[in-house]
């Protein structure tokens, strides 16, 4: 056979494996027939690529199916235990690590404050040593992990999107993180922006798995948002599509941290928000003084037992994200908009406001419709989406050869 027709022979095996695994993962348990009616491949494949997984051990025969008329058929079954995968969500202010199997259930998590922003070495050494921790809770040795997925609180750039763009993160501008973990960790590293992992897990485990276009609005010190479009992450031509925190919502507003005034984020950032609740407590009470620095939980907690200003405060923040989100919506016409990170907490008093800015600035009754509500996938929304990040790499056709042959490829 010549060297172009054994690849092309390759690459429709890795095709049919892959299609015919995600199928079974899927279902849970299907028969081999049920593979046949409802994909392109015949009786033989489907027969060998099953050998194929069995052999792998991600698949096993058990139960029966429904009879068609004769003997009931063996069910290829999934093992979502067979092997795990591990995210970490590396924020500007904490670190949380998730070990993860294959059905989306995290299995242990450990999460750390962390000065990440003007730390790197302290930050790459303490997600090793998560990582070692969830591994050991989970019980879990090098070779039950599929890989690391990492996620970062800023957009990515480079040919391969595996670069830290460091306008706000300027120590880690001589870090390559992907590098050093890939470096230091026996099986594959991924990485991606947090608010892109974000609507990642939403799509695969949350409320976006029925549908098609969705965004996710992760609310921290930074607002990014991830937006899914078509069933897949919409990147832009570099990668930082989705920077909604960067949006201007004010011509003469206050200054961002990347530069540009009244950026969305300058409004409804943590850091916004608390130095506007300090602002107009000093304005109340001059002498006003916090017994510690004021943090974004004390604020939502003072909120929610009726303090005046931090609720007022949390409902302009309210009415200035449904700005960006109406601006959101009347662009893209997305279904759901699943905000998560810190401000969620909030979400009572968030929501109203933002429902009524957006109301106040839809036009289309399709954009109207569009639902808009906090993440029930909660504070590990991101990890969880960062370790999803290995599930598909792993089950696409270009990484399943050497996966199932219980070699995962280390890429370099
Ligand atoms: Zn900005």
């Amino acid at each position: 056979m010549s060297n172009l027709k054994a690849i092309h022979v390759a690459s429709i095996r890795a095709q049919n494996l892959s299609q015919a695994l995600n199928l079974i993962w899927q279902q849970g348990a299907i028969s081999r027939a049920a593979i046949v009616r409802q994909t392109e491949m015949s009786a033989t494949t489907v027969s060998a690529i099953a050998n194929e997984l069995l052999n792998s051990g991600f698949v096993s025969e058990s139960g029966t199916g429904q009879s068609s008329g004769g003997r009931p058929p063996i069910l290829l079954t999934f093992n979502y235990n067979f092997r795990h995968v591990i995210g970490v969500d590396m924020g500007a202010t904490h670190i949380t690590a998730v070990a993860m199997n294959l059905q989306g259930t995290v299995t242990a998590r450990r999460s750390t404050k962390f000065d990440v922003v003007s730390d790197p070495d302290g930050a790459i050494h303490t997600i090793h040593a998560l990582i070692e921790d969830v591994s050991s809770r989970a019980n879990l040795s090098a070779d039950d992990i599929l890989g690391l997925g990492v996620t970062i609180p800023s957009p990515l750039t480079g040919h391969h999107l595996d670069q830290l763009t460091t306008i706000y993160m300027p120590k880690w501008e001589h870090v390559n993180l992907i590098a050093t973990l890939r470096r230091h960790l026996p099986y594959p590293v991924y990485i991606d922006n947090d608010a892109n992992a974000g609507a990642i897990a939403e799509k695969w485990w949350g409320q976006g798995r029925n549908h098609n276009h969705l965004a996710y609005i992760k609310l921290g010190v930074g607002v990014g948002s991830g937006l899914i479009l078509n069933n897949e992450i919409y990147r832009g031509s570099g990668g930082t599509a989705g920077e909604i925190g960067h949006t201007t919502i004010n011509l003469n507003g206050p200054t961002c941290r990347c530069g540009n005034q009244g950026c969305m984020e300058a409004y409804v950032g943590v850091n916004a928000v608390i130095d506007q609740v300090v602002q107009r407590k000093l304005a109340a009470i001059p002498t006003w003084q916090p017994e510690k620095p004021l943090v974004i939980d004390d604020i939502i907690t003072l909120a929610q037992a009726g303090d005046p200003i931090c609720r007022s405060i949390i409902r302009s923040t309210g009415a200035y994200l449904g700005i960006a989100i109406a601006n959101l919506i009347n662009l893209f016409n997305p279904q759901l908009i699943i905000l998560g990170g810190d401000l969620t907490a909030a979400a009572d008093l968030l929501l109203d406001a933002v429902h009524l800015s957006v109301e106040e600035r839809t036009m289309f009754k399709a954009a109207r419709e569009a639902t808009i509500t906090t993440s029930e996938l909660g504070e590990d929304a991101v990890a969880i989406g960062g370790a999803t990040l290995v599930i598909q790499h792993t089950f696409a056709p270009a990484h399943l050869f050497s996966t199932l042959a219980g070699n995962p490829q280390k890429l370099q």
